[in-house]
């Protein structure tokens, strides 16, 4: 049993001054079993919690921390820009450093805008895009997550395409109803949107690598089929990057696939670990936002000198592309140990994986789309996830999440972790 005293009566303090006892509700252990690691520190691949109960961490802060925790080059610029306040509401050098090697390595857009959270660059990006086109709604696909923004804080009614239906309190119906939500990997549904609804949709968003409902692997195929038809119904496309940006390559999943959006959306790496998003485009479409254009958007602390630093520090290690081949022939082959077995063993398992993200689908089917996944099958992610945590090994705390290699996890620890995760799977399914 994993002994965890300190993180039970924090989570029970914590409880009394916040909603659920968190900041951020998946961090709650409800898809789990147990009480929320309370973490007190992290080291490249490591995190240690408030019990000092050492964990290799395949979460990595939802996946900011590429470079793994604690990352020396990060902390330092960090400490050295702190040094001169932390905040002045001015423009600073700092944002055109990490502006200027964003730019320089990313041929996919020619301005952007920074902002402080991946969902704020989504919601920036749905009204530039309304701003630009003049029409309202917007089309997204079920399974896709996109931050908590209202109008796409919906899930798809009985239908291959409809209109979108809360998914949130707080959410007025009239909001949901400007949101068209068709399913993944389904040219068909795609383009009877189009068809229907092109005259009055601004956009259609997708996360070009959808991670946030498992890992639900789309095609090039589909997703050229998607550019292509979004250019003839004139409707623009947005790629929202927030994890795939700076993971599956520098430039994301735009330049994974060679595809062009029109507008993009990053968080995560691109803070180091610090709160930082931002959207680009074209210099043309970029022409619309404020004071440029007629389309508003602000932020106090948008730009932070201490964040530009610490996002300038990650994203300056991520120029080399050797850095994302050998993530990938990490992770393909941590993958491919848990699947061996598993497949010997004639588990229902199979592990999606792009670049350094992978997921744990108990299915022996392909999973493609967010309906194709059966929610009985989380059970054994419940299971597999409080064996690890006693084995020492932290996946997120939901069936639905997906993993992430750094360059910090070295392969000796990754063949390590990967034999615990076999020994584990062996339990979940002795029965
Ligand atoms: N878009 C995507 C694709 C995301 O994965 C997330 C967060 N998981 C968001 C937007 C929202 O980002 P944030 O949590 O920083 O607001």
């Amino acid at each position: 049993m994993l002994q965890q005293p300190n993180s039970s009566r924090l989570f029970a303090e914590a409880k009394e001054y916040f909603p659920g006892g968190v900041s951020s509700p998946v961090r709650a252990f409800k898809s789990v079993t147990g009480t929320p690691l309370f973490i007190r520190k992290g080291d490249g691949a490591r995190i240690w919690d408030e019990d000092d109960n050492e964990f290799i961490d395949f979460c990595g802060s939802w996946g900011p921390l590429i470079l793994g925790h604690n990352n020396p080059a990060i902390r330092q610029a960090i400490v050295d820009t702190v040094a001169n306040g932390t905040s002045f509401g001015t423009p600073t050098r700092y944002e055109n450093i990490l502006g200027k090697l964003i730019l320089t390595h990313n041929p996919f857009i020619e301005k952007l805008r920074f902002v402080s959270s991946g969902t704020e660059a989504v919601m920036s990006a749905l009204r530039l895009a309304r701003g630009v086109t003049g029409k309202s709604k917007i089309i997204k696909f079920e399974g896709c997550y996109h931050g908590h923004v209202d109008s796409l804080l919906v899930k798809a009614g009985s239908g291959l395409v409809t209109f979108g239906e809360t998914t949130s309190a707080g959410v007025p119906e009239s909001f949901a109803q400007e949101t068209i939500v068709i399913p993944l990997d389904n040219k068909a549904a795609l383009s009877e949107a189009l068809e229907k609804h092109a005259h009055e949709t601004a956009c259609v968003i997708i996360e070009p690598v959808p991670a946030n409902n498992g890992l639900l692997l789309q095609s090039k195929d589909f997703l050229e089929f998607l550019r292509a038809e979004t250019k003839k119904h004139g409707v623009l496309l947005i790629f929202d990057e927030v994890i795939s940006g700076f993971r599956v390559s520098f430039a994301g999943a735009a330049a994974y696939y060679g595809i062009q959006p029109d507008i993009m959306t990053y968080g995560k790496i691109i803070g180091g670990g610090m709160p930082v998003g931002a959207y680009g485009a074209s210099k043309e479409i970029m022409s619309n936002v404020s004071p440029d254009g007629p389309v508003y958007q602000a932020g106090t602390l948008s730009g932070n000198p201490v964040a530009m630093a610490a996002g300038t520090a990650a994203v300056s290690q991520l120029t080399d592309p050797q850095v994302y081949a050998d993530l990938e022939a990490k992770t393909k082959a941590f993958v491919s140990i848990i699947q061996t077995h598993a497949d010997n063993k004639n588990y229902p398992l199979n592990i999606p994986q792009i670049g350094s993200i992978f997921w744990l689908a108990f299915s022996r089917d392909k999973i493609t789309a967010a309906d194709q996944i059966d929610p009985a099958s989380m059970n054994y992610f419940k299971a597999l996830h409080k064996l690890l945590l006693e084995r020492g090994i932290y996946l997120g705390p939901s069936g639905y999440e997906v993993g992430f290699v750094s360059t910090a996890h070295t392969t000796d620890m990754l063949t390590y972790a990967a034999g615990i995760i076999c020994d584990c799977l062996d339990e979940v399914f002795k029965a």
